[in-house]
C-alpha cells in the first residue's frame, strides 16, 4: 500500500472542508514529486470553501486544494533532469497543453486546455504534492519561504504590471485585496511614479499605504475619479490596474484613466459589468488588455529577477502562519477580510 498524508480537501458538494488521510500521489517519469514547506490561502479557495455558483460549476469533488506553496523536491521521475531532490522550488501551477493554438503561438497562459493544480487535480494543501517537470520553477535557497509560498498571486501582480510600459508612469490600482497590495509593491519597483489605490476596506487601506501607495482613497467615502484628475493636472492616469473585480471600481478606473492611457484587467467580476466605450475607451484610445495568470515563463524570469535584486518589499503581507490542521482558523480570519496572506504549514511550522 502506498505511504499516506494529510491532505486538505473538497469532499463533497457543500460548504466546507475537510482534512483526510490520501495517499502520497505516484509520480509518472516527467512528474516530480515535492514536500510543501509552505502553501498560502487564495481569494478563490474561500470560494471553493464557501461553495459559491463558480465553485459548483467547476469543482469536482474530491480534490486536494492549494495552488499557493513552495517546497523540497522529495522524489524526480526517471526522465526528470531540470531538478533533483533536495532543491527548493515552487511551480506554475496552470498546467497547458502545448498543443492547442495559444500554446503554438506561446501564449500558454491562455491554453485551450488549461489544468489548474489545486482546482482540477490534486493540490499543494497537503504533505506532498505531484507537479509535471515542466511547471517546476526552481529557486534560489535564499529567496524566503514566505516569499516562495505566494509567487502564484504575485505573478498575478507582475504580469499585470509589467504588461505595458510603467516607469515614470502614474498608476491606479483599483482593489487592495493581496494581488493589488502586491501590484502596489512591483509598480513602486518598477519606476512609476505617483501610485494611487483605490479600497473600500479599511485595514486594507492601512496596507496598501505600507506597501507604498502615494495616495490611498476610499470610493465609498469621497469621489476618487475627481481627486486623481486634480492631483494629475486635470490628465488622469497612464496605468489602471484593476484588481477588484467590482463594477463601480471598473468604471472609476475607466473614469480615472487618462486618454491614451493602458488598462489591465485582471479582477474578475460575477457580473457583467456596463462600461461607457464611447467616452471611456474609443475617444480615449484607450488600450485594454485582459490578464490571465501569469505568462509561461516570462511572468516568471522577471519576478523572480525582481525578488533576486531585493527590489520587492512585501514584509506588510506576511504575519499569519498556522499549521496545515488549524485551516479554520485561517479561513475565518481571511473572510473577516484580514489584509494580507497567511501561510498554511501541511509538515508543521519550523521554528
Ligand atoms: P480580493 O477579493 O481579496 O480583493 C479585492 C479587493 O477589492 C477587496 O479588498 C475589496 O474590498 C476591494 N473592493 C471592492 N469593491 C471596491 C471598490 N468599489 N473600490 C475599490 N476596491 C474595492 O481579491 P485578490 O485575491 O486580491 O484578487 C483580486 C481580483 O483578481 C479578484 O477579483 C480575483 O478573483 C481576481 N483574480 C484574477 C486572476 C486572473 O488570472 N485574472 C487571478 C487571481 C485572482
Ligand atoms: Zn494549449
Amino acid at each position: 500500500m502506498a505511504p499516506a498524508m494529510k491532505a486538505l480537501r473538497k469532499i463533497k458538494a457543500a460548504k466546507g472542508l475537510a482534512m483526510e488521510s490520501v495517499s502520497v500521489p505516484a509520480i509518472g517519469p516527467t512528474d516530480v514529486l515535492v514536500r510543501v514547506k509552505a502553501a498560502s490561502i487564495c481569494g478563490t479557495d474561500l470560494h471553493i470553501y464557501g461553495w459559491d455558483r463558480w465553485s459548483q460549476g467547476r469543482i469536482k469533488p474530491p480534490v486536494t486544494l492549494g495552488h499557493e506553496f513552495c517546497g523540497v523536491v522529495e522524489r524526480a521521475g526517471e526522465e526528470v533532469t531540470a531538478v533533483k531532490p533536495g532543491d527548493f522550488v515552487s511551480a506554475e501551477m496552470h498546467v497547458n497543453c502545448g498543443h492547442c493554438h495559444q500554446c503554438r503561438l506561446g501564449q500558454a497562459h491562455i491554453c485551450q486546455n488549461l489544468r489548474i493544480i489545486g482546482i482540477d487535480q490534486d493540490g499543494a494543501f497537503a504533505e506532498c504534492v505531484k507537479i509535471p517537470a515542466s511547471n517546476i520553477i526552481r529557486l534560489d535557497p535564499a529567496i524566503p519561504e514566505r516569499y516562495g509560498a505566494i509567487l502564484d498571486p504575485l505573478g498575478n501582480a507582475v504580469h499585470t504590471v509589467l504588461a505595458g510600459e510603467i516607469a515614470g508612469q502614474t498608476v491606479l490600482v483599483t482593489g487592495c485585496g493581496p494581488i493589488g497590495l502586491m501590484s502596489i509593491a512591483v509598480a513602486k519597483a518598477c519606476g512609476s511614479s505617483t501610485v494611487f489605490a483605490t479600497e473600500t476596506n479599511a485595514q486594507r487601506r492601512a496596507m496598501a499605504e505600507r506597501m507604498g501607495a502615494d495616495v490611498v482613497l476610499n470610493p465609498a467615502a469621497e469621489d476618487a475619479v475627481k481627486r486623481i484628475a486634480g492631483e494629475t493636472g486635470g490628465t488622469g492616469v497612464d496605468v489602471l490596474l484593476e484588481m477588484s473585480g467590482n463594477s463601480h471600481a471598473i468604471q472609476q478606473g475607466f473614469r480615472a484613466l487618462r486618454a491614451g492611457g493602458r488598462a489591465s484587467l485582471l479582477g474578475i467580476p460575477t457580473e457583467s459589468v456596463p462600461l461607457d466605450l464611447v467616452n471611456d475607451v474609443i475617444f480615449k484610445g484607450a488600450t485594454v488588455q485582459g490578464i490571465y495568470g501569469r505568462r509561461m515563463y516570462d511572468t516568471w524570469v522577471k519576478m523572480i529577477a525582481l525578488l533576486k535584486a531585493g527590489r520587492l518589499n512585501l514584509e506588510p503581507l506576511f504575519g499569519e502562519r498556522e499549521p496545515l490542521d488549524k485551516f479554520e482558523n485561517a479561513f475565518a480570519k481571511l473572510q473577516s477580510g484580514l489584509p494580507g496572506k497567511i501561510l498554511l504549514y501541511p509538515n508543521g511550522i519550523p521554528r
